[in-house]
């Protein structure tokens, strides 16, 4: 699809499954395996989705996915699939990783930046060699000392490296970026959550990242257990997606293993998703 001068493509980076309950919080399972059925270890199925933004002399790329490098155990764990690699997913599209110019990592969680980097030779390096990569400044510090609840989520092999190779801009707050290219921040999940909207004025798409990782998570009271302020996700919720329903924004589902878009209305019960098959801008 097209906003403005830039075309937007979705990259796979990954496919991996989550603890159900972890990912749907306070909502019992009774209502969240009817949408996402449970494995025997209690897991769903989830997608890591990044989004190429390409266009006015620029190639960005939105998040880096899950990443190659994990230790069998690790591996097995999360159930990471092998065979899902985000270099393959732009070749697919004709883009090599030198043409990339721009990474946004949305946060540093392993399940996002988790590509960010490659081993060569022994050493880490930036899998993107001409890329700037833009992290918001307060979060990358959040992440060099996260807390003990959600330090998990973070490995810092996946991106210190980031630090000494002269390719990493630090951003600090909200803002237009780039021409057409607009920052959200979020708090609620971690601090300082950039999340990117493409506009031209007229259309919007929002990337979700994790405000709402899956469809279902539309509806407000939906939110994840591994939100570290979930009352300020749920304000966070109310905020955007009231204004995508506003004013028509498409939704871009990082995690949701089958639908990629959305757009929001305001029902009789709260905020719901609109079908895909009435937002044929979609695919
Ligand atoms: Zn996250």
């Amino acid at each position: 699809m097209k906003i403005g001068g830039y075309s937007l493509f979705p990259i796979p980076g990954g496919r991996f499954r989550l603890d159900g309950g972890a990912m749907f919080g306070v909502v019992p399972k009774a209502l969240w395996e009817r949408e996402h059925p449970a494995d025997e270890h209690n897991r769903v199925e989830i997608v890591a989705r990044s989004l190429l933004v390409a266009g006015e002399g620029r190639l960005l790329l939105v998040n880096t996915g899950i990443g190659q490098s994990w230790a069998e155990k690790e591996r097995a764990r999360y159930a990471v699939d092998p065979a899902v690699r985000l270099e393959d997913s732009l070749a697919a599209l004709g883009y090599r990783p030198e043409e990339v110019t721009h990474v946004l990592q949305t946060h540093l969680h392993f399940d996002h930046a988790g590509g960010a980097m490659v081993e060569r030779g022994g050493r880490r390096v930036p899998l993107f060699p001409r890329a700037e990569y833009l992290v918001q400044k307060r979060h990358w510090q959040w992440a060099q000392a996260p807390s003990e609840r959600d330090r998990a989520s973070f490995r810092s092999e996946d991106w210190e490296g980031l630090a000494g190779s002269g390719q990493l801009l630090l951003l600090d707050g909200e803002e237009e970026f780039l021409p057409g290219l607009h920052l959200h921040l979020v708090h609620g999940h971690t601090p300082h959550q950039q999340l990117l909207r493409v506009t031209d004025g007229r259309s919007s798409l929002l990337y979700c990242s994790d405000l709402v990782p899956f469809l279902s998570q539309v509806r407000l009271p939906w939110i994840m257990a591994y939100d570290l302020n979930p009352l300020a996700t749920l304000e966070e919720k109310r905020r955007l997606l009231g204004r995508a329903a506003a004013e028509d924004w498409l939704l871009f589902l990082e995690h949701d293993p089958l639908v990629q878009t959305c757009r929001v209305r305001q029902g009789a019960r709260g905020l719901e998703a609109v079908p895909a098959a009435a937002t044929p801008a979609a695919s």
